[in-house]
């Protein structure tokens, strides 16, 4: 086996050792849910499978935006070189859609979805969301066979996101010209009027596991267990994070190898692994201004509702 990719991460041994979510952490992890028999699935397995394995791990990656790619190749290479398969689903957006990542992610077996927020590009008009739908899968059906489906929850819409400082000027510059930056649908809602199978897709995460039997953990905000500020990806199960006792990626690893962990859907974002000291700390301070955001947003729209 190549372990290149595996090994090629930071070597600081204060960053590897002592820090959580740092591509090194997730290295550890992958070893550690190999180790532990259970048996790693895309989504498109996971739904076309006969009889389903005793025990199993769903891995998914949310490409969001352009600091995923680089990360999500790294990844990609990776789980190639471990012996295992995932998908990653990617936005349609211009930042994101990048035909040759696809194209070389794919290559190494994983799968690809399509990571949709149509619903709020139409700004809640369903008869045009569900043509964006449509055009959006030609465009990745040209790369590569699309199965499943995952909708994106991120609060913002134009590609944008809070990933650089640069970023943060543009969402300001947006609002002060008064362009709608806000996506507050949720575009899976997009299935209560159609069906994605018309359109050949067998799934959707949040649609077609039934999360009261598997267990769902999320990185979302570099986090296992701050749900505060998730405003869409929010899962009510009772296989509530609480009864594993998970606060950080060290956590898992530990259920794991106790073989406690049974039937698990763990989403990952590529960029939240980080594989330098200088990137994690900047995260962190982005971070702050993210969960500033989203406490704003948070209120108001409290406000609204109750207006
Ligand atoms: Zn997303």
């Amino acid at each position: 086996m190549n372990m290149n990719k595996i090994n090629s991460v930071n070597s600081n041994l204060f960053f590897d050792t002592k820090l959580d979510f740092t591509y090194f952490k997730y290295i550890k992890f992958c070893q550690a849910l190999i180790d532990s028999g259970l048996k790693i699935l895309t989504l498109k397995d996971y739904l076309s499978m006969n009889e389903l394995p005793e025990k199993f791990a769903i891995i998914r990656h949310d490409i969001d935006d352009e600091s995923d790619l680089a990360y999500a190749m790294k990844m990609a290479e990776a789980e190639y070189e471990l012996g295992f398969k995932t998908t990653y689903y990617f936005r349609s957006n211009e930042k994101v859609f990048n035909v040759d990542y696809i194209k070389r992610i794919s290559g190494f077996g994983h799968e690809i979805g399509y990571h949709y927020e149509v619903l709020g590009e139409a700004d809640g008009d369903f008869e045009e969301a569900i043509k964006l739908f449509e055009s959006n899968l030609d465009k990745f059906r040209k790369i590569c066979e699309i199965k499943t489906i995952a909708q994106h929850g991120g609060p913002l819409k134009n590609g944008l996101n809070v990933i650089s400082f640069s970023n943060v000027l543009e969402i300001i510059m947006q609002t002060l010209r008064g362009q709608r930056i806000f996506d507050n649908w949720e575009s899976k809602e997009l299935w209560k009027r159609y069906d994605f199978k018309t359109y050949g897709i067998i799934g959707e995460p949040y649609l077609s596991l039934n999360f009261d039997e598997i267990m769902y953990l999320s990185d979302t905000n570099r986090s296992w267990v701050d749900t505060r500020y998730r405003i869409k990806d929010k899962i009510q199960s009772r296989r509530a994070i609480g009864v594993y006792n998970i606060k950080c990626t060290e956590d898992i690893i530990q259920e794991l190898k106790s073989g406690r962990l049974r039937k698990v859907h763990i989403l990952i974002h590529p960029s939240n692994w980080k594989d330098n000291f200088s990137d994690w700390t900047k995260w962190l301070l982005l971070q702050q201004i993210r969960t500033i955001g989203k406490r704003v947003l948070i209120i108001f729209w409290k406000a609204k509702l109750n207006s």
